[in-house]
């Protein structure tokens, strides 16, 4: 891990005046520049040539600047070019999957903890930290010992891919002996696996925002906790799975994440949800030094309201990208038009303007 020290050294170097944000052209890209383009602030696009298109299509939310790569693991050759432009990166669910590991040591100051990415990206740490929020977690089995329906996940953020479900050991291990097999597997894949209890309920997608700036509202540690909006997954095929079923074609259920729908909740239910939120952000300062910015618990509601949590996301999440102008929830916290996107601009800003962007940026 890169010590926090080099981080404030090259944060002190940086003209206050002309802060840049540097974002991978990818999850919710987009979201972000239009959020930072209403709040004046710079944007520097990681861009592939062939993604470039994408951006040019909607002049509100292209970044100000592109920087040009062939992969996205690149970004650590072009560390001394964006600090020389004064550029914060910002963190989403690409950048985790494509930089990975390198997240630790890359040479680039990196908007909220980076010590959490590492967190998200870590099954067992997840368990340990939901617990400590003491939020309740499905239970997690041994592939020696599965007592009945689980489901089964392989390292990393991909989005639901690959994942089954099985109901007992000996099915378990026939599939993966088919997946290894049909290559969709590695052996890495198998000895990273998590099986967990499969939840029965409705999932919904809370977007959270931990700021130490701002006091009024729902207190958390120093500052407080913004909800910000929520969200439900689409995800092919399990989410229309009456489809194929209706007509007798036998389908295979997948959780591939391909979208995301806008729901409210019951208003009594945002009790719980904002105290889980508090939760994992108390755990995070407990265990690893905080989280700032932005997360997101992906829970399991069931039908005595008991909520379950299987993931903490400890960035912007892309369900966020439904709300470019604002959400259901976040306009009772903001009289403008906030996403999380501009949230994030605002955030610097603001620390910016306290002069205290180390706490924030990491
Ligand atoms: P994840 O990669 O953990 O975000 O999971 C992707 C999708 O798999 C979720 O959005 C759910 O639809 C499903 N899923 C994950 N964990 C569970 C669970 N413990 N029980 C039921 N469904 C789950």
């Amino acid at each position: 891990m890169i010590p926090k020290g080099e981080i404030d050294k090259i944060l002190e170097g940086y003209d206050r005046k002309k802060l840049a944000i540097a974002v991978i052209c990818s999850h919710s890209a987009l979201q972000i520049f239009h959020g930072a383009r209403q709040e004046g602030v710079k944007t520097i696009g990681i861009c592939k040539k062939s993604n470039k298109e994408r951006y040019e299509a909607f002049p509100l939310a292209k970044p100000d600047e592109y920087i040009f790569v062939d992969k996205y693991e690149e970004i650590s050759d072009h560390v001394d070019e964006l600090a020389a432009k004064n550029a914060i990166l910002i963190p989403h669910g690409s950048a985790v999957e494509y930089i990975g590991k390198k997240i630790e040591t890359i040479k680039l100051p990196i908007f909220g903890n980076r010590r959490v990415l590492l967190w998200e990206a870590d099954r067992q740490k997840m368990v340990k930290w939901l617990g400590v929020a003491g939020i309740k977690a499905p239970k997690t089995y041994k592939p020696e010992d599965i007592p009945g329906p689980a489901i089964v996940k392989f390292p990393g953020a991909r989005g639901g891919k690959g994942y089954f479900v099985v109901k007992s050991t000996k099915e378990f291990n026939e599939k993966i002996a088919r997946e290894l097999k049909a290559g969709r597997i590695t052996q890495n894949d198998v000895d990273g696996v998590v099986i967990q209890e499969f939840l029965s309920g409705v999932r919904f997608y809370p977007h959270y925002f931990y700021t130490p700036f701002f006091k009024d509202g729902f207190k958390c540690q120093e500052g407080r906790l913004e909800m910000l909006g929520l969200d439900k997954r689409i995800e092919s095929n399990i989410d229309e799975i009456y489809r194929p079923l209706v007509f007798g074609v036998k389908t295979e259920p997948s959780y591939t994440v391909v979208g995301n729908a806008p729901v409210i909740m019951r208003e009594s239910l945002l009790d719980e949800i904002l105290r889980m939120g508090r939760g994992i952000v108390d755990a995070s300062f407990e265990l690893f030094g905080g989280i700032y910015g932005p997360f997101c618990i992906e829970t399991i509601i069931d039908e005595n309201f008991n909520i379950t949590a299987f993931e903490v996301s400890a960035r912007i999440v892309a369900g966020t990208n439904l709300y470019p102008r604002g959400s259901q929830y976040s306009c009772y916290i903001f009289d403008e038009l906030m996403s999380t996107g501009r949230r994030i601009s605002r955030e610097i800003k603001v620390a910016a303007q306290k002069d205290a962007l180390a706490k924030v940026i990491h």
